[in-house]
């Protein structure tokens, strides 16, 4: 009999998975299921978009004839809003009932809300899909100053679009610097300097208490916790993402702040598997439970899911992420885990380049690295290998480290 998969979400990780699927099981149906207009595009590159540096072509991946041509059925504008795990079905918002042996949860996240006054006002964005980023280049090409909030990777493309825009924004964080739990004021300076220099002021202790709009009912201005009013027509909002899992809730199915699966991408329901941003997986390099948001962790994701959907147990998850923007005149980039150390060592190399490594039961989880990139090979060589660096974090700081700079530490004992 002809094995039946289908694929909710045609984002990286769903299309990643069909692709998969197809290449290893020729004869089998697939389905693929996206509420969105449009078939994969590049999220990653939505903001160069906004930024107006890149026209519409080059952000698509596949347009509805890659489906085609695979035999893959591609629904799109098509919202899947019920799984029978027993009768091994989904339901879409038309009514329609569809089939599957294997099924795959792969519907990532929505941008989160303000749960303030106002925060649905026209002129609020929000960023996660090509439809936003469109709006948003649309408003901001016009707009006269913007307000942003968020103190994180997205938040930084919001800011970044107002930049290249050459539109004033205030940039309201909630502690003394940018991403503060993964970098430190020393790191986060340097990046307070590229935004100042790009007319965008950072603002710390700030925050939104509510919005203010016009008869209108456009944003007019922000009023932070302090009673400090910024008056703007364009605010950009990145605090966070809601995961899709509405129409897991009434499932017995494990989660955990994300949906739980296994090294395998198997959820705690019989042939039901997750992928992408909204898994809780278990990293097989940790020996622990963890989370990543991140384009590259989320296609390998997708293609583990289709590999075990077809040979239960055939390929494990294993993978050391990272994440690179480009807004400066320096590049950024955060690998692995950069927050779950129980240690860290950070030192600066000159005025746009800094280092912080996460260290965590004496091995390397992550870090992050400003200006000189080079050095991301060696570390995620380390975590990839499982290498214990014993005492000698304060070799990970060598300007030009390489794995090799890490004695062995038996050796080192002895
Ligand atoms: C502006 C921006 C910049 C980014 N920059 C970087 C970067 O520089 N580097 C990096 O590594 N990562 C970056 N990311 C993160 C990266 O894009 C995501 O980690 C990745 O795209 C997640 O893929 P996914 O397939 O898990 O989820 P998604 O891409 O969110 O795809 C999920 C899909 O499922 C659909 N869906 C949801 N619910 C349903 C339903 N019930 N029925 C049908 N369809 C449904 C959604 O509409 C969506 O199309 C960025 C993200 C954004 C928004």
């Amino acid at each position: 009999m002809t094995a039946s998969y289908v694929v909710i979400g045609d984002g990286i990780a769903g299309s990643s998975a069909a692709e998969t699927l197809r290449e290893e099981a020729p004869d089998a149906e697939i389905t693929v299921i996206t509420e969105e207009g449009e078939a994969l595009y590049n999220r990653i590159l939505i903001k160069e978009y906004a930024k107006g540096k890149l026209p519409e072509a080059p952000i698509s991946i596949h347009d509805e004839s890659w489906y085609v041509d695979r035999d893959i059925d591609l629904r799109l504008n098509t919202v899947v809003t019920n799984i029978d795990p027993d009768g091994h079905t989904v339901s879409t918002h038309e009514g329609e009932t569809i089939g599957y042996d294997k099924l795959l949860v792969a519907t990532g996240g929505t941008p989160t809300q303000l749960p303030v006054d106002n925060s649905d006002a026209d002129g609020i964005h929000h960023f996660w899909t090509f439809q936003d980023a469109r709006n948003i280049r649309e408003h901001i090409e016009d707009a006269d100053s913007a307000t942003i909030v968020g103190a994180g990777l997205l938040g930084v493309d919001l800011a970044a679009i107002c930049g290249e825009q050459e539109v004033e924004a205030n940039y309201l964080m909630r502690g003394d610097c940018w991403w503060r739990y993964a970098l430190t004021e020393e790191g986060a300076e340097i990046m307070h300097d590229a935004m100042r220099e790009r007319g965008v002021t950072p603002v710390f202790q700030s925050g939104v208490d509510h919005f203010e709009t016009d008869d209108e009912g456009h944003v007019e201005a922000t009023i932070d916790p302090n009673g400090e009013r910024f008056e703007s027509d364009f605010v950009g909002i990145a605090i966070g993402l809601n995961f899709n899992v509405e129409l897991l809730q009434d499932l017995d199915i494990e989660q955990d702040d994300g949906v739980v699966v296994d090294e395998y991408m198997r959820t705690s329901l019989d042939d039901v598997f997750a992928a992408g941003d909204l898994t809780r997986y278990y990293d097989t390099i940790l020996g622990e439970y963890a989370q990543n948001g991140s384009w590259g962790s989320a296609k390998e994701q997708g293609t583990i899911a289709a590999k075990n959907m077809i040979t239960p147990e055939s390929d494990a998850f294993r993978w050391v992420s990272s994440y690179s923007i480009t807004h400066f005149d320096f590049p950024f980039l955060s690998f692995g885990h950069p927050t779950i150390g129980d240690e860290y060592v950070s030192r600066s190399y000159g005025d746009n380049e800094w280092r912080r490594v996460a260290i965590k039961d004496g091995k390397v989880v992550g870090g992050v690295l400003i200006g000189d990139l080079a050095p991301q090979s060696g570390y995620k060589e380390l975590m990839r290998e499982e290498i214990p660096v014993g005492d000698q974090t304060e070799t990970l700081l060598n300007e030009e480290f390489e794995a090799d700079d890490i004695a062995p530490v038996q050796e080192q004992q002895q």
